[in-house]
């Protein structure tokens, strides 16, 4: 067979950054701040509703294809809940497998080859390879350290008449970025402007730190035309559980749905009970789970800082970046393949998010959703890399 096995659109892309990482962390006995997953599961009470739904048979057959009502119902109210924002839960709300098939879903329905995606870089793995599915093609607006604050003025004139869709992620994976009300707002205007759709991953919406999380689609035009995506693994400490959303117009949940059926369908039958009941827990909860992060983000930051990295601290999402240059380090992926038998610790180098190399090599990103004994454990791990 002379013929490539892997469809040309994936070439490529191989094993996901994190997948690696975290076998490389088994193998290796290492702290694992690599992987964005928490080492203490999320609400007791919550991880029983899950138990109870199996074993009193809620969700053990396939549940409804758009989500059990109980659950859209739950995400709609979570939307008015924290932003005022109406949805009908009828219409307006799809249950997906993770914000992974809800972000896939939307790209795969929105998109025709040779359309253009523009995104902020850094960006999150599954982004590329979803656009590639969908033969679109990527078109990057790079956020620069030392703030990653976006160049709105750079993201307008990237606009082509290819141009189909703006894909955003606020609070940003990797670099914590949370867009403000002036961004946002910058940003609609542009979508407006030129029409186009918007798709946005708002997964770590309830990880900001003194700073507010804005849905883009609050702000005026924006309704009709956004796509909001977010999930359950960040804000209840569930990443394996997969429980994901969609909300937006009938007519564009009916778009990501018609490709959602095909992937899997549904899943994640008696999560979908428990997740209805988390996203009702009273606001100590949400509060709660933000200071704890800070207080960890705080750790992170200044140990790293006292071992000689340039830090980032992040406004949200549980990640932080730094930069080895200071440490006498250019390369972060060498850095990073090399860290486990150097010091016993994993992170991740986030020179695979960025198409712009000059920017992204000297990037390395550390998981802060540890407990503080797991960071410190690290901290003095990493120690060795102390320039004398
Ligand atoms: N978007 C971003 C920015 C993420 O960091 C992640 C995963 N951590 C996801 C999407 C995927 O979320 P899920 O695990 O719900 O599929
Ligand atoms: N979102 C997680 C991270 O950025 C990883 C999830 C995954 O492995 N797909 O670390």
């Amino acid at each position: 067979m002379t013929r490539p096995l892997l469809n040309r659109n994936l070439a490529g892309l191989g094993t996901t950054i994190f997948a690696e990482m975290s076998a490389r962390a088994l193998a290796t006995e290492s702290v694992n701040l690599g992987q964005g997953f928490p080492d203490v599961d999320g609400p007791r009470e919550i991880a029983r509703a899950a138990a109870d739904a199996v074993l009193t048979g809620k969700g053990n057959q396939y549940p409804p294809g758009p989500g059990i009502p109980e659950l859209r119902t739950a995400i709609a109210e979570h939307q008015r809940r924290f932003y005022g924002l109406e949805y009908d839960p009828a219409t307006e709300v799809l249950v997906t497998a993770g914000a992974t098939e809800a972000i896939a879903s939307a790209l795969l329905a929105l998109l025709e080859p040779g359309d253009e995606v523009i995104a902020f870089e850094p960006y999150y793995d599954s982004y590329v390879a979803n656009i590639a599915m969908a033969g679109a093609t990527r078109v990057p607006v790079t956020l620069r350290a030392p703030d990653f604050r976006p160049d709105l003025a750079e993201l307008e004139s990237k606009i082509t008449p290819k141009t189909r869709l703006i894909l955003l992620n606020t609070p940003h994976n990797p670099t914590g970025t949370v867009l403000t009300s002036g961004e946002l707002q910058a940003i609609a205007g542009i979508a407006v402007r030129h029409d186009l759709l918007v798709v946005t991953d708002e997964v770590y919406e309830h990880l900001t730190y003194d700073v507010p999380h804005i849905p883009l689609v609050s702000f005026p035009g924006m309704r009709e035309r956004t796509v909001t995506i977010s999930s359950a693994g960040k804000a209840f400490s569930f990443t394996g559980w997969k429980v994901g959303w969609v909300t937006a117009t009938p007519e564009l949940v009916n778009a990501v749905k018609t490709t959602k059926q095909f992937m899997t369908y549904v899943s994640a039958g008696p999560f979908q009970y428990a997740v209805a009941e988390a996203l009702g827990l009273p606001d100590d909860y949400y509060a709660g789970l933000r200071e704890d992060l800070k207080k960890k983000r705080d750790l992170l930051s200044a140990g790293l800082k006292d071992i000689g990295f340039d830090v980032y601290a992040p406004d949200g999402t549980y990640f932080v970046t730094t930069d080895i240059t200071p440490l006498g380090e250019k390369d972060g992926t060498e850095f990073c393949l090399s860290l486990p038998e150097r010091a016993g610790v994993v992170a991740i180098p986030s020179g695979v998010f960025y198409d712009d190399q000059g920017e992204g090599a000297s990037k390395v990103r550390f998981a802060f959703c540890k407990r503080p004994e797991t960071l410190e454990e690290a901290l003095n791990r990493l120690s060795v890399l102390k320039r004398s």
